[in-house]
């Protein structure tokens, strides 16, 4: 029988293994802990910008999903619906159907002038294209576009398309103001390009001399309308879309509204830039992203909707000032109207972005706030509720140019009142073009 020391002191030994153990196991899992942290930081650091960005968007996401979730759950039951790709017509270049595998398009991101875009474009026609462009704005200038619209008549085109003003280039008629229409076949749909502008000429050039041939090639019936907001207030990529869709209208009969940021470049001519019998999210993944869809409910970018559509979800709304939640606002539209969102699946819906400064990657919390009621507004914030001073338009060789000095938009007493926030009074210039002037949607 051990004595009761000796029991003592082989229980305290084994008291200290045990508690030896436990300090080690402690010591190791801290230590492995650090590493980690280490490791992860240092990775961070190296990927620099992008992923820190990723973190902040990340943040950003959750607030939209959690404010979206009502519907989510639905619309992931009919996920279904989400992946698809619109049958291509029959009458498109053979080029892209024996290329439906998806070959890659490399775009060419080197700077080039806008007069650089028109010689590649038009060629020997340059001049002619001059001479109809200048002769196309005078009688615009006397034509009353908005009573050609209303009676439904003639269109602008159409009266250009009448006086012969319109030139054969390459299988397509070419009407003023970079209007073009297939000769030898009937496209399934006319899809005005309508692209928020202000300070990216660069970009532009970019983006036309990429995206012309591949509308050309996709053999669509194709106008694009570059929507300036012309004043110095921050930027609202909603309702400069908004006023696009219904200039548009003014001018010609379009079917198919193709909502696209000037710095996305389709990497795809597969893309099919048709819309479908729901709008359409025709991004499946961007290199900024690494060819991933942030969130799964990103409707950003590049988005499509037919006429009624557009009508039906009344438009974006006019209330985003600064960067954000505006595509975000037109999803829960959507959503609410009972549709679902399409969207190509791989690498037929991969863009390059032009890159830029991203000095904002999160909507501000009166954004969002504007995003989680956004409810409220669905009804009389939109299309039927915009107003806005006369816009000056201009054809020009390779797109049609709106020029507007939009306003911040009456607000309704029955609508959740958002905070701008205290700091944010500055002019666009100081934070990446976009501005972080208040949002301002007091009561008027
Ligand atoms: N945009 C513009 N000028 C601006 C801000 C935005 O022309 O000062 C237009 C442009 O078409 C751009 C789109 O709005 O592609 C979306 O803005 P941005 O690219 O800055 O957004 P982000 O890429 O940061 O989401
Ligand atoms: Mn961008």
């Amino acid at each position: 029988m051990p004595s009761i020391t000796r029991l003592t002191r082989i229980k305290w030994t084994k008291s200290k293994i045990i508690l030896g153990f436990i300090a080690v196991s402690f010591i190791s899992l801290v230590m492995l802990l650090f590493m980690v942290d280490v490791t992860s930081k240092i990775a961070v650091s190296n990927e620099g910008r992008k992923k820190s960005a990723l973190s902040i968007f990340t943040d950003r996401n959750y607030s939209v999903l959690r404010s979206i979730s009502g519907q989510i759950s639905s619309y992931q039951k009919n996920s279904s619906h989400l992946k698809r790709t619109i049958p291509l017509p029959t009458c498109i270049h053979p080029v892209i159907i024996s290329n439906a595998s998806a070959a890659r398009l490399r775009p060419d991101v080197s700077f080039v002038t806008l007069d650089e875009v028109c010689w590649q474009t038009f060629g020997d026609n340059m001049s002619t294209v001059g001479k109809m462009s200048r002769l196309s704005n005078k009688l615009l200038g006397e034509m009353n576009v908005t009573a050609v619209s209303e009676e439904r008549n003639q269109t602008a085109d159409e009266v250009f398309h009448d006086l012969g003003l319109m030139i054969d280039v390459e299988g397509y008629i070419y009407l003023p103001g970079g209007h073009w229409k297939p000769i030898d076949c009937d496209p399934k749909w006319k899809v005005a390009f309508v692209v928020p502008f202000r300070d990216r000429i660069d970009h532009l050039a970019i983006f036309l001399r990429h995206m012309i041939p591949i509308l050309q090639l996709q053999k669509l019936e194709f106008s694009i309308f570059i929507v300036e907001q012309n004043n110095n207030m921050s930027f609202n990529r909603a309702m400069l879309l908004n006023v696009g869709f219904l200039e548009a209208l003014k001018l010609t009969r379009y079917d198919c509204y193709v909502f696209h940021d000037v710095d996305h470049l389709a990497l795809n001519a597969n893309n099919y830039y048709g819309c479908d019998s729901m709008p359409r999210h025709f991004i499946s993944g961007d290199d900024y992203w690494d060819y991933r869809i942030l969130y799964d409910s990103l409707f950003g970018g590049v988005t499509g909707l037919t006429t009624s559509q557009m009508r039906h979800v009344n438009g974006f709304s006019n209330m985003y000032w600064g960067w954000g939640a505006e595509d975000d606002d037109i999803y829960k539209r959507v959503l609410a109207k009972g549709y679902f969102r399409s969207r190509p699946e791989g690498p037929v819906g991969y863009y390059d972005t032009i890159h830029h400064d991203h000095t904002i990657t999160s909507a501000s919390p009166e954004l969002l706030c504007l995003l989680e009621h956004s409810f409220e507004r669905t009804e009389d914030d939109g299309l039927n509720s915009i107003t806005y001073q006369e816009p000056d338009i201009e054809l020009t060789p390779l797109f049609t140019k709106i020029s507007v000095d939009i306003r911040k938009q009456a607000w309704k007493e029955k609508w959740t009142k958002c905070d701008p926030l205290p700091f944010a009074n500055q002019n666009h210039e100081n934070d990446g073009n976009h501005g972080s002037e208040q949002n301002g949607n007091e009561m008027v």
